[in-house]
């Protein structure tokens, strides 16, 4: 597909461009926060899987950039974000960046660190595996993302703050949906405008942080499991045989951003520039060092001639 060809196809991919966005996903956000109000009042944010860096710009422009101007602004207390990912990310203002695994304790333990006491009022977590396209599997490794997502915030997180999850609708959605109540008092499944229908993305937004009395987070994996049997859900105040028949979950689940506003899955003809074809814009800010970098390295060189496996990985992919 030309890039003039996609700007048509996918109108969040071009206004993405037009606005500055690094990405398409940061509408997703900002018609989340249209709806919940999630940026309200929030000082210190962790966004977790956050390259190439959309979701960090909403929050730097939402949160960091209007405390800074405020006629009130002291230097020591301007909002904190800090991002993670994997892939290394171009900087962004008001952007604290660690590179890690969210799923090793160690990168929550840096996280942990920059917050150094205090809590956050609001953990993001648009993490994705490398889809395959089976769904069970897909589900699966999003699922551990999630956990590790909710390992995080556990430890960082203040009680009374918000938590928003990208994850993947499918079988195991009710059990997400319960483990998730046990520890927020409001949980809602939403479905931005600007993620397309064909996706089974939808994002969990779980609001009211409020960890069952006496939690301590070590026991967490213990306190999951038991939510998904019949008997431990019911030590857990959810009936036994919640996930079918008349007891079963009835989840939240709401579109949001504008209804009057841009369709992910309709095509939308281009802007007609005065006196000349339209020309399709450049992305904001390519990856600086994508998974896939060495594998065009390595169709590069074979195609020059050279043999691929003379072609060694880059340090930094
Ligand atoms: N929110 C981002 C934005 O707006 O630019 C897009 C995030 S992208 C859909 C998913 C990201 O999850 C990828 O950058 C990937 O590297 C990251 N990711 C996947 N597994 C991860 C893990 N275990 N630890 C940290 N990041 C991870």
């Amino acid at each position: 597909m030309g890039k003039a060809s996609k700007d048509k196809r996918d109108i969040y991919y071009r206004k993405a461009k037009e606005e500055g966005w690094r990405a398409r996903s940061a509408f997703k956000l900002l018609q989340i926060d249209q709806e919940f109000n999630i940026f309200h009042g929030v000082k210190r944010v962790v966004d977790l899987c956050a390259a190439p860096g959309s979701w960090s710009q909403v929050l730097s422009r939402n949160v960091y950039v209007p405390a800074k101007q405020s006629p009130d602004y002291k230097e020591g207390d301007l909002p904190l974000i800090v991002a993670i990912d994997l892939q290394p990310m171009a900087p962004i203002e008001g952007v604290i960046q660690v590179q890690g695994d969210i799923t090793n304790a160690r990168t929550a333990e840096v996280v942990i660190r920059h917050f150094d006491g205090c809590k956050a009022d609001l953990v993001v977590c648009d993490g994705a595996p490398d889809v395959t396209g089976l769904h069970d599997m897909d589900e699966f490794v999003q699922s551990q993302l999630i956990l590790a997502a909710l390992t995080i915030v556990t430890h960082v997180l203040k009680v009374g703050g918000k938590f928003v999850a990208k994850i993947f609708r499918g079988k195991d959605t009710s059990l997400l949906y319960c483990q998730l109540k046990l520890f927020f008092s409001q949980v809602t499944f939403a479905k931005p405008k600007s993620s397309r229908n064909s996706s089974i993305e939808a994002f969990a937004v779980c609001e009211n942080y409020s960890p069952p009395e006496g939690f301590k987070e070590e026991d967490l994996y213990h306190l999951l499991e038991k939510v998904g049997t019949p008997s431990g859900a019911d030590d857990l105040d959810c009936r036994s045989g919640w996930l079918e028949g008349p007891n079963k979950v009835y989840i939240p689940f709401l579109a949001c951003g504008d209804l009057s506003g841009y369709d992910s899955d309709r095509s939308y003809p281009l802007p007609s520039t005065e006196g000349g074809s339209y020309r399709s814009l450049d992305p904001v800010q390519p990856p600086i060092a994508p998974p896939y970098k060495t594998a065009l390295e390595m169709k590069k060189a074979s195609s020059h001639g050279a043999s691929a496996d003379t072609v060694r990985p880059s340090a930094d992919s």
